[in-house]
């Protein structure tokens, strides 16, 4: 039988962060991964972060790579066609910047200083089951190697995504989710190619595309597709040929087209879980909550939940304090909602809806052309763009 302080569902950036963070507190945590950790490492997912989650990454010694690698930029661009080029200037309203770095070189830094570290994080745990959550001696139980397993804990943290097992392990009676979808989704593409040295959202007639970056020789483009289209209909050329045509001709000109070596459909998808706690079980990052990845907020939100989540176990464990855990879930969705609002309503203006009629169409456009003529609305959206801060 094992035993820990903190049993962490899921071995994915909320899990492992929250695993490291414990530890320089001194709390001791086993983190229980489903998949191979080939398959956690090759993962290609989010980039984009919050000035928030730089700070945070540094502050708890795993800036080094990132402030390498990473690139700083001052916002992202809108190519709205027929209308100049405009900035979400994130450095001119709020002096703060944000950075370019990919989930999967954040979730190697991980993996490597949890190592380094002495963490127990075990892979290819199957049949990852929650017990006794709602009472004060909860357990797990999981197979590995084809062994059955018992972990016993004071605290479970789902850090399982959306897919996981914890968030259904809480009661229906107490929960409750709010969901929306949308429908259209994005057919991403990673080359290797030097990106644009922007982050640019497009809007055109033809649907929305983005053109992104996750390091200095791999770029990431999407553009917005129908529901139920089959990546196999999109060779690279008609991709990257689709792709151009939605961004101004100057801009599409720097696009570079280098090999392509990741091509997916992902749906979008909003959606939230309440309680983010349930007795001893804890959730935190994607499996309790979903964005639509326009505005780049999945990752982010893992990790504001994570340093909500850190701070509430070491007044606990250390202090006996329990102010923290049972603000946890209110605290924690507070900053959920604001970034799902914001999620939902870049969302709205970005992209061409199927079902739009004239009217619909012209307050579309008015919106943009308000936020391009008022300090005030592009104050508001710079502030949320590069993340609200974390509560007190
Ligand atoms: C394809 C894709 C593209 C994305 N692109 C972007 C983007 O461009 N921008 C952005 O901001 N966000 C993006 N996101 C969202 C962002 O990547 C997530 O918000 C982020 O990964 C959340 O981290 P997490 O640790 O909470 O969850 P995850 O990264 O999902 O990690 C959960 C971990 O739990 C493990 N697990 C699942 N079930 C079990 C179980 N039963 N037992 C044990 N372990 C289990 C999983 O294998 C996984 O390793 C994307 C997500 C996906 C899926």
């Amino acid at each position: 039988m094992l035993r820990t302080q903190v049993a962490i569902i899921g071995g994915g950036p909320a899990g492992l962060l929250l695993s490291h963070m414990l530890h320089l507190a001194g709390i001791d945590s086993i983190v229980l991964e489903r998949q191979s950790r080939d398959h956690v490492l090759q993962r290609i997912r989010a980039g984009v972060l919050e000035s928030g989650t730089i700070k945070l990454l540094r502050d708890v010694g795993l800036g080094e790579r990132m402030d390498r690698e990473g690139h700083v930029h001052d916002g992202a661009w809108i190519a709205w066609e027929d209308r100049p080029l405009f900035l979400i200037d994130t450095r001119k309203f709020t002096g703060r910047q944000m950075m370019a770095f990919g989930q999967t070189a954040i979730t190697e830094e991980l993996y490597r200083i949890r190592t380094r570290n002495g963490g127990q994080v075990i892979d290819e745990a199957k049949n990852v089951e929650l017990h006794d959550i709602a009472g004060d001696k909860p357990y797990v139980t999981f197979a590995h190697n084809g062994v059955e397993q018992r972990l016993d804990c004071g605290i479970i943290a789902g850090c399982d995504g959306f897919h996981g097992v914890s968030r259904r392990s809480i009661p229906a009676s107490v929960q409750r989710t709010f969901e929306r979808t949308y429908a259209f989704g994005w057919l991403g593409v990673m080359s290797e190619a030097a990106p644009l040295n922007e982050i640019m959202y497009a809007h055109h007639s033809r649907g929305f595309a983005l053109a992104s970056q996750r390091s200095p020789t791999l770029s990431r483009y999407y553009i917005q597709c129908d529901l139920g289209t089959d990546v196999a209909e999109w060779p690279d050329e008609k991709f990257w040929n689709e792709l151009k045509r939605r961004f101004p001709q100057d801009v599409a000109d720097r696009i570079v087209e280098g090999p392509v070596i990741e091509k997916s459909i992902a749906p979008l998808r909003s959606f939230v879980s309440e309680p983010m706690r349930h007795g001893r079980l804890f959730l935190a990052g994607d499996a309790a909550h979903i964005v639509p990845p326009t505005g780049a907020k999945g990752l982010n939100l893992a990790v504001s939940d994570v340093f909500f989540l850190h701070r509430a176990l070491e007044a606990w464990f250390k202090r006996g304090e329990s102010r923290y855990l049972d603000l946890y879930s209110d605290m924690a969705l507070r900053r959920v909602w604001s970034a799902e609002r914001i999620s939902w309503h870049l969302t709205q203006l970005l992209h061409v809806f199927p079902d739009e009629d004239p009217f619909g169409r012209r307050m579309h456009l008015n919106e943009f052309d308000y936020l391009r003529s008022s300090n005030a609305a592009q104050a508001a959206l710079a502030e949320q763009y590069v993340g609200l801060p974390f509560e007190d």
